[in-house]
């Protein structure tokens, strides 16, 4: 039972946690200033400490060398007593498990960091080995260059060792690096250590600045967590050492690892300045859920056209245009780097209308790569009478890879420029003699669609097989088909593009064949939140930010997890479900 550490906010496998000490400190940080270390057990036999509440105290422990036999540190394992106040045990990557501690320690944290592979494998091996809300320290490694990458893998506690060392060896670190001292004709710092002529300041100046900006970086990264933002921080940060931005590329490789951390919806911009942005879990789960889950119910043609910087895009000027061109007699998809395609009922999810990119008018390599994947994809599943390609020249890498893998011929309706009088006749033109389809068709395939990506393929039938809708796109109510005033069952909210239930949409979607996202309570009636100590059982699928059903011997709720689901079947503390609607048993 972990009463001492508690998770906050999350961005991805990052968080913000605090340790709950009579002065709490508040993580990412460094514990050198709380610790109490009870020692090693080698020299001699320790008594037990009795721990305090100022100090993280770090158990009685036995470090074994890198690469033990598993049996002979099984043997040599030592048995953690549950003391009455915060403690850390000591494990290593080879014996990490759960000990009942607020935080662990990880003896062999020196032989991985610097070392991609190692590290990653490690990290992520450890997270999962130890409950979700503990901290997790790595001793004498960190640096203000890898600082960020640590804690976005997963790591809550560091220290100063290794930047205060370096210091003394006249070695002037940086968040972008590390320079030797007598190399540097000025100091690039503001700090009091740097505060020195350049000929005064010596090794202990060095350790000092080494120290101030470690803390400095580490409320960077604090703050970036804070609004979503680390990776597109760390995706420019990591360049700077040649072993994080291979860890970085290593780290989402363990795409399950990161997407179980990383929420459904968002507020923040996700920004699309590097060729891994495309590799990020946010980008690689709406691919997939457009591939796999996504099921076009229109009978028409399909338009391809190119993304627009105005989100969502069927506010901006070109997309105007297209739509006046069209007139209801196609569906839309939108091709984009770095989402990869977007059916136009899906252009307010998350993140279809949250990103920013780079516009150069040129594709690279590996953006030619994804998105004509996605489209190869896509087009597998959804099958169209005729595929019409409304894009600039520099789409045809795309368009035409697809054609050839798949077999198929577009129509391209584009000359010189999608806008141009020409080119929108032309789309026009293409349409001639297609049936438009209507407004309610279009918005009842609006909110099948957001099912489906929300809770898997067909909920859209399932639960949205029958319904009416009323007020305007993008913010349609959806009723039972009978429009009774008590059926309302659900609400599509605009900011991110996904259907918020009430109690008669999540009794629908607990009846129907979708699979449910469930968090079993205790006998208890929820109010505005359900804690993690209450919670007996929860989804392994549950998301940040998804929609849930709540259930209990005396409640029946619907609300938005605040946790992932094994968050929530491990934890002690926290909000784990934001509450919406509830009725007593
Ligand atoms: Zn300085």
């Amino acid at each position: 039972m972990t009463e001492s550490f508690e998770v906050h906010d999350r961005d991805g496998a990052a968080r913000i946690g605090e340790v709950r000490l009579d002065d709490p400190l508040t993580t990412p940080a460094l514990c050198d200033e709380i610790l109490a270390d009870a020692g090693s057990r080698w020299p001699e036999e320790r008594e037990t400490p009795t721990g305090d509440s100022e100090h993280l105290t770090v158990l009685p422990h036995r470090a074994l060398p890198a690469g033990t036999p598993e049996e002979v540190a099984g043997a040599f394992a030592p048995e953690y007593p549950d003391i009455d106040a915060p403690s850390a045990a000591v494990v290593s990557t080879e014996t990490a498990t759960d000990h009942g501690t607020d935080a662990y320690v990880l003896s062999d944290a020196q032989g991985i960091v610097g070392h991609a592979r190692a590290f990653v494998e490690a990290i992520v091996a450890v997270r999962r080995a130890i409950p979700d809300d503990t901290a997790l320290y790595l001793p004498g490694v960190a640096t203000p260059a890898n600082a960020a990458l640590l804690a976005y893998a997963g790591v809550d506690l560091l220290d100063s060792d290794r930047a205060v060392v370096k210091g003394t060896q006249g070695k002037y670190l940086t968040s972008d690096g590390e320079h030797f001292l007598e190399d540097l004709t000025e100091l690039p710092c503001a700090c009091p250590a740097c505060q020195v002529e350049r000929g005064e300041f010596d090794r202990e100046d060095c350790a000092s600045h080494n120290a101030t900006v470690l803390e400095a970086e580490l409320s960077t990264v604090r703050e970036r967590i804070r609004r979503g933002r680390l990776r597109d921080y760390l995706e420019g940060q990591a360049r700077h050492e040649g072993w994080l931005t291979a860890a970085l590329r290593r780290l989402d490789q363990e795409y399950a690892y990161l997407e179980a951390r990383t929420p459904v919806i968002r507020r923040a911009e996700l920004l699309a300045t590097s060729e891994e942005t495309l590799r990020r879990a946010e980008i690689q789960r709406f691919a997939e859920r457009v591939t796999t889950r996504y099921h076009n119910r229109f009978d028409n043609p399909l338009v391809l056209v190119p993304c627009s910087a105005t989100k969502p895009y069927s506010e901006s000027q070109s997309h105007e245009q297209f739509h006046s061109a069209i007139g209801f007699r196609a569906h839309t998809v939108s091709m984009t780097s770095p989402i990869g395609v977007v059916p136009q009922e899906l252009e307010c999810t998350y993140p279809a209308q949250h990103y920013d990119s780079v516009v150069t008018g040129e594709w690279t390599a590996g953006e030619i790569e994804f998105v004509a994947s996605v489209l190869e994809a896509y087009l597998e599943r959804n099958e169209y009478p005729q595929v019409i390609a409304h894009v600039p020249e520099d789409y045809r890498p795309i368009t035409e890879r697809v054609e050839d893998s798949l077999g198929i011929d577009f129509t391209y309706t584009v000359s010189d420029h999608p806008t141009t009088t020409d080119s929108l006749a032309a789309l026009d033109d293409a349409l001639d003699g297609e049936l438009k389809y209507s407004k309610r068709e279009r918005q009842h395939n609006t909110v099948r669609a957001i099912a489906d990506y929300q809770f898997g393929p067909r909920a859209g039938d399932a639960l949205f097989g029958e319904i009416s809708t009323e007020s305007f796109y993008p913010k349609l109510r959806v009723r039972g088909a009978d429009g009774d005033e008590d059926d309302h069952l659900a609400t599509m909210v605009p900011q991110y593009g996904t259907l918020s239930l009430t109690l008669a949409g999540a009794r629908r979607w607990v009846e129907s064949d979708a699979p449910t996202k469930r968090v079993e309570i205790d006998g208890f009636v929820p109010h505005g939140s359900v804690l993690a100590p209450g919670i007996v059982d929860a989804s392994d699928e549950i998301r940040v930010g998804d929609e849930v059903v709540v259930e209990g011997p005396k409640a029946f709720a619907v609300g938005r997890a605040a946790m992932h689901g094994s968050a929530m079947a491990e934890g002690t503390r926290g909000v784990a479900v934001t509450v919406r609607h509830v009725e007593e048993r």
